[in-house]
């Protein structure tokens, strides 16, 4: 076995471990694997994005010293510019929209970031999270650095350059790999990765409810309907990070859905998925269990329940939702 040593928190960004999910493999009758990404020293698959935009930006001399990197984010790619930040001599500046879980914003000051909350509006207002953080790095562009993960597609090389080798190395019998997308860094870099190496492997984007990325797979338009209480993923316009994914099948689940998983992969397992990771994990699933038999299919664990806790797992915001947490695996499989 070999143990990393480091010498800045940055340095353990990335080589994260493969979980097996026996329970739903069990259920399926084929492997299923989580990349466990919460093992990132900022908690989340964001972490290896906000690494390799900042050396990037160091490396061209867009980020220089007594600069302060600025970010919009849902929250994590704002904690994990702040671990990176911290490791290499950064001040950080996150601009989130209120109304994201709250521990996620008491995560960001944890982390020793500010934080600026802007009011959630369309992404056409000039007041949008993503805006805000554009217009300040503009105002004072000596002071500020935009790291600007959506359009900097040293995010997508993050995963091309290391998620999609580190899965290559560990799971070579890969068959299916299934993604979310907030960004798209993530789907995109692996699957080019990916395919370059074994062009068969079938890669699957899942969205949430009220995003229009599947939507967009399948006619090239971008369509959505309804909401959903997952955060930092689904998206209504189309990025440059996700542009260069390869997606073979867009497919959609329901919250009630992300919610039957995340419990009986508690239960099963003893995994507290975050709301993304569940989603994936039920993604994953429902390709096992419909597909043929005795594959190998890999989707992303990115954060944990922790950062979902206001959401996700408390019963009162379910049932305000008109979400059952009760329903179990069978009434699921039922419906499907
Ligand atoms: N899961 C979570 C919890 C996230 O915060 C994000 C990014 N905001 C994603 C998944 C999606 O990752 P990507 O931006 O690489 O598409």
């Amino acid at each position: 076995m070999t143990f990393k040593i480091a010498n800045r928190a940055s340095e353990l960004i990335g080589g994260t471990s493969i979980l097996k999910i026996e329970s739903l493999s069990k259920l399926a009758g084929s492997d299923i694997f989580v990349k466990c990404e919460y093992e990132n020293p900022g908690g989340s698959i964001k972490d290896r994005a906000a690494l390799q935009m900042t050396e990037d930006a160091l490396a061209c001399g867009a980020l220089k010293e007594g600069m302060t990197i600025v970010e919009g984010t849902a929250g994590n790619t704002g904690i994990g510019l702040a671990v990176v930040g911290k490791s290499l001599g950064f001040p950080v500046l996150v601009v989130m929209p209120r109304g994201q879980a709250h521990e996620k914003e008491r995560m960001i000051g944890l982390f020793g970031a500010e934080l600026r909350l802007v009011d959630p509006c369309p992404f056409k207002d000039p007041n949008h999270f993503y805006h805000t953080a554009k217009r300040i790095a503009d105002e004072e562009s000596n002071r500020y650095w935009w790291a600007n993960q959506f359009e900097n597609t040293s995010n997508y090389k993050a995963h091309y350059q290391n998620t999609g080798p580190e899965i290559w190395q560990q799971l070579p019998k890969l068959d299916c790999l299934v993604s979310v997308a907030g960004t798209g860094g993530t789907i995109s870099g692996t699957s080019q990765f990916l395919k370059e190496k074994k062009p068969r492997i079938q890669v699957v984007l899942v969205d949430p409810d009220g995003s229009g990325l599947k939507s967009y797979v399948d006619t090239g338009a971008f369509a959505s309907s309804g909401s959903s209480f997952t955060e930092g993923i689904g998206i209504m316009r189309l990025t440059q990070n996700f542009a260069a994914a390869k997606v073979d099948q867009a497919v959609n689940f329901s919250d009630q859905d992300i919610l039957t998983i995340s419990r009986f992969v508690r239960d099963e397992d003893g995994i507290v998925l975050g709301s993304s990771s569940a989603l994936n994990v039920c993604a994953a699933f429902h390709n096992a269990y419909k597909g043929q038999k005795s594959r190998c299919i890999l989707t992303f664990a990115c954060d944990l329940g922790e950062r979902s806790y206001s959401k996700l797992y408390d019963g009162d915001f379910l049932k305000s939702k008109g979400l059952d947490e009760n329903r179990n695996m069978d009434q699921m499989l039922g419906s499907w």
